[in-house]
């Protein structure tokens, strides 16, 4: 029996927990920047798992690197070498530019492990007293949902009810270099670490004013403070660089990537650093039964290397370009359009309405019925990452069904 678009919704709403409140597609096939649900109409897919499908949905190269891996060797845990992890390691770190690099595999999984290692450098590098390490965050932050990481969350929805919460986090104000001056005078001795997203997605596509990441580096710096970007959602490409600090020409100390990591196909997640940091994590102290297995290493290595042979770092920065120009022109035409930011294609469009509005909803639901999905963020903001593989003819028809979708949101 074929199960018609209806059916798998309400086998999802039967079986599975609520924990998420999709838009009513149901997706069964993907191929670069499009996506086929169930009874094989297309759409353009303008969220990219949240910038994890990169590279684009199914492609060659990284299946054939998942295939042929899979064939051979997966898991091994590691409590053995194994023959994929050294040549991943080697190359990721040389990409990046860090001395060592460790592994893991979802997002909040390596969030988590640069919380543990700064918090043992502040110990035992920096000397921080035993019990008293503090990590600044910033206000809209998303790192994930571990019970610490949303413990610094001030998402009502995200840390609601999960109590009692982990200490030892301050909250900085995002964008304001002296929020971030004052709280490390008042804690000079005992903060180990500055977590801080370049450009924070999931709050809406936040981006900072030029020099903020560079500015907060030196304060950083000046007080032994270790600088740590989570550019799980802003790396590999997406913001038209490699990395987003790219942009401002800065090394963070620790930089945690995922998603995109591995083009969508596999979770793998890293934390880079180089030595004088990472040297703190000794045989028994943190580690992952899937961190570091030879299926994610090939594919991973894959993915990396995919981003580069297709420019995937200038292809977003000019269609970016592109993307924002051509809805600065349908601005003045529609009211409830307010403005759009982002960088390279991650982009955000405001609507003229409140955070707890639907009309953002209402719009992306117009787009589907279109041809083209994407989510909102806020009940005013909606996200547009489409995978970096877009073609720039694709990306202007894609242009074409939000025009559309805005026309018959209007009547
Ligand atoms: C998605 C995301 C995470 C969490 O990654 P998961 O793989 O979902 O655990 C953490 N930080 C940022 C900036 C993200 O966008």
């Amino acid at each position: 029996m074929n199960l018609t678009s209806k059916d798998l919704i309400e086998l999802e709403n039967q079986y599975g927990a609520h924990n998420y409140h999709p838009l009513p597609v149901v997706l069964d096939r993907g191929e670069g920047a499009f996506v086929w649900d169930i009874e094989g109409r297309k759409y353009f897919d303008f969220l990219s798992a949240y910038s994890a499908v990169n590279q684009g949905h199914s492609h060659p190269r990284i299946l054939d690197a998942l295939v042929k891996q899979s064939q051979k060797l997966t898991l091994t845990s590691r409590a053995f070498y194994n023959s994929e992890l050294g040549k991943y390691e080697k190359y990721i770190t040389e990409l990046f530019g860090y001395e060592k690099v460790l592994p893991m595999n979802t997002g909040a999984e390596a969030v988590e492990t640069a919380i543990k290692i700064a918090r043992k450098w502040g110990y035992e590098k920096k000397g921080i007293p035993s019990g008293e390490a503090k990590i600044l965050v910033c206000s809209g932050n998303f790192h994930g949902r571990t019970t610490t990481i949303i413990s610094f969350s001030n998402d009502e929805d995200a840390r609601n009810n999960f109590n009692p919460y982990t200490s030892g986090f301050i909250t900085v104000e995002y964008n304001d270099v002296e929020s971030l001056r004052l709280a490390i005078e008042k804690n000079k001795d005992t903060i180990c670490g500055f977590l801080v997203e370049p450009i924070q997605g999931e709050a809406g596509v936040n981006v900072p004013d030029e020099g903020y990441l560079s500015a907060c580096y030196e304060i950083c710096k000046a007080n032994n403070v270790l600088f740590i970007a989570d550019e799980i959602q802003t790396g590999i490409a997406r913001t038209g660089k490699m990395l987003a600090v790219d942009h401002e020409n800065l090394k963070p100390d620790m930089l945690i990537l995922g998603k995109a990591l591995s083009g969508g196909v596999y979770p793998v997640s890293a934390v880079l650093a180089n030595d004088e940091i990472m040297d703190v994590i000794k045989p028994g102290q943190h580690g992952s039964t899937y961190g570091g297995n030879p299926l994610a290493c090939a594919v991973a290595i894959e993915a990396l290397e995919v981003v580069i042979d297709e420019n995937l770092a200038e292809k977003a920065e000019n269609l970016g370009k592109i993307f924002r120009s051509e809805i600065e022109k349908m601005i003045p035409e529609f009211s409830f359009l307010k403005s759009v930011r982002g960088k390279g294609l991650l982009n955000a469009v405001l609507i003229n309405d409140t955070p707890e509005s639907s009309t953002a909803w209402d719009l992306c639901v117009e787009m589907m019925n279109n041809g083209l999905l994407a989510k909102p963020t806020h009940g005013n903001i909606i996200r547009f990452a489409p995978p970096l593989v877009i073609s720039e003819a694709d990306l202007h028809a894609a242009i074409e069904v939000l025009r559309l979708s805005f026309m018959n949101f209007k009547k």
